[in-house]
């Protein structure tokens, strides 16, 4: 790639000589070295050769309020000089941790007044892992070991959450812990063959039930289950879906745990994917909006059932050095306070997110459009060869192709095999989403060129 910045090279050159990138092809990254991304404001970034580029994906689902937000600058600021530091270990704790409990509780589903804190999703869901266990064991079922994940499934990248997801690079490369197995996945364009997308929903929702039999309900757990799935490609289950997971939950002994993580905070319109579906989980993954990711933070919110037999259980031998990290609470907090006092999530609700929907629809008149779904602030568009069939373009790399020209046309859509999903800021306006869908089609158009 040629450069008009001479810095930019210096540091593809860094990158190149100094740093091993997180899910990456490397071979490829060493030959184009990475773009540089330098600034960003609202809803738009800036790269180091001064490109402005409009994020589609609110960096990586986190930035719900938009980029610079003085005010979560100054809470940090302001909370670094007061205390930069302290943990929550051997019977200490700090205000700003505390006092985040309480306002996430305060909107999260009834029921659910305590709150875990962890660094990230992935060690949310870790922490999920090692609580179900302690709580069973708890209860007096140890026996009770195994838990439910699908098969696409996205749940993190420490060991547990690359086991507990169902993606199976990752499993490949050492992310896999026995105890943990999967089932289909709701993805009804991708798998749901000849049936309805409501009889395929009730398909996948009862294979929870068939492999619960399987293990035996004693052995069984937990299930785990993004909402919507997000790094699967924005899955979207048909309606009959989650109803009828329900019913299965309802009739066995297990836990339910929901990964909050992209759901959560407002992206569906509502504070938790939970509360779109009517969902009852008994722990809720939580990070990415928590922060709006202008700082690491993730958590587990936990139904006070079980909160209250671990209150009973003596030592619960888990914990993070930076849980509940008093700088990364004190801009939780404000962030929380920023999506509630400007009323954000209803803002999305009532607004935004219908234009959204409706506006990217619009693309389904597209030749090379198959599907195009969405929810809230979520959005996929299927690029296919033949829409009756739902064919793909068998090893053409379609999707990447499709967000070379995003990247290279002041876009960013992610690529997910040939799905291109979005998920911008939730502050993202009606006007800015004219520009996101004008210029997906540009790029629509484009790829369709570069495939004839
Ligand atoms: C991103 C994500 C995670 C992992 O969060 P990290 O902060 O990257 O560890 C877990 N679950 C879901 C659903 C996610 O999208």
């Amino acid at each position: 790639m040629s450069v008009k910045n001479p810095q930019t090279r210096e540091w593809q050159d860094l990158s190149r000589d100094h740093h091993l990138a997180p899910f990456s092809d490397y071979k490829q990254l060493k030959e184009k070295g990475p773009r540089i991304i330098t600034k960003a404001k609202g809803v738009h970034l800036w790269d180091s050769e001064g490109n402005k580029i409009l994020d589609g994906m609110a960096g990586l689902w986190c930035v719900a309020v938009g980029y610079g937000r003085e005010e979560l600058a100054e809470a940090a600021a302001s909370q670094m000089r007061e205390l930069p530091y302290y943990n929550l270990f051997f019977q200490t704790a700090h205000p700003p941790a505390l006092e985040l409990a309480r306002a996430i509780t305060e909107v999260a589903p009834a029921g659910m007044s305590h709150v875990f804190f962890t660094g990230s999703g992935s060690e949310g869901n870790d922490t999920n892992l090692r609580m179900v266990r302690h709580y069973w064991a708890l209860k007096g079922k140890p026996q009770k070991q195994v838990i439910i994940g699908r098969v696409n499934g996205y749940h993190g990248s420490t060991v547990a959450g690359a086991a507990l997801g169902g993606m199976s690079g990752m499993h490949e490369q050492g992310g896999t812990l026995p105890g943990i197995v999967h089932i289909a996945q709701p993805y009804w364009f991708g798998e749901g063959g000849d049936m309805t997308p409501d009889a395929f929903g009730v398909w996948a929702a009862e294979q929870l039930e068939k492999k619960i039999l399987e293990v035996g309900e004693d052995n069984v757990a937990a299930f785990i289950a993004e909402p919507i799935q997000g790094a699967g490609g924005v899955i979207i289950p048909p309606e009959t879906y989650w109803p009828k997971i329900k019913e299965i939950l309802a009739k066995y002994e297990i836990l339910f745990i929901a990964d909050e993580v992209i759901c959560g905070f407002g992206r569906t319109g509502q504070w938790f994917g939970t509360d779109y579906y009517d969902l009852k989980p008994d722990l809720m993954t939580i990070a990415k909006g928590l922060t709006s990711g202008y700082i690491p933070m993730g958590g587990v919110i936990v139904r006070d059932e079980v909160a209250a037999v671990l209150s009973e259980g003596g030592d619960f031998n888990h914990g993070f050095t930076y849980s509940g990290h008093p700088v990364a609470a004190a801009v939780a907090l404000e962030n929380l306070r920023i999506l509630r006092d400007e009323k954000i999530i209803e803002r999305v609700q009532a607004e935004t997110a219908p234009y959204l929907q409706k506006r990217l629809r619009e693309l389904n008149d597209h030749p090379l459009v198959g599907e195009v779904r969405g929810l809230g602030m979520l959005g996929a568009i299927e690029l296919v060869k033949d829409k009756a069939t739902r064919t793909r373009y068998e090893g053409k790399g379609v999707g990447m192709i499709c967000r070379q020209f995003c990247f290279d046309n002041g876009l960013i859509m992610r690529a997910v095999g040939d799905t291109m999903i979005i998920a911008p800021p939730l502050v993202i306006t009606c006007e800015e989403i004219d520009e996101l869908v004008e210029k997906a089609r540009k790029c629509l158009d484009l790829t369709l060129e570069a495939l004839k």
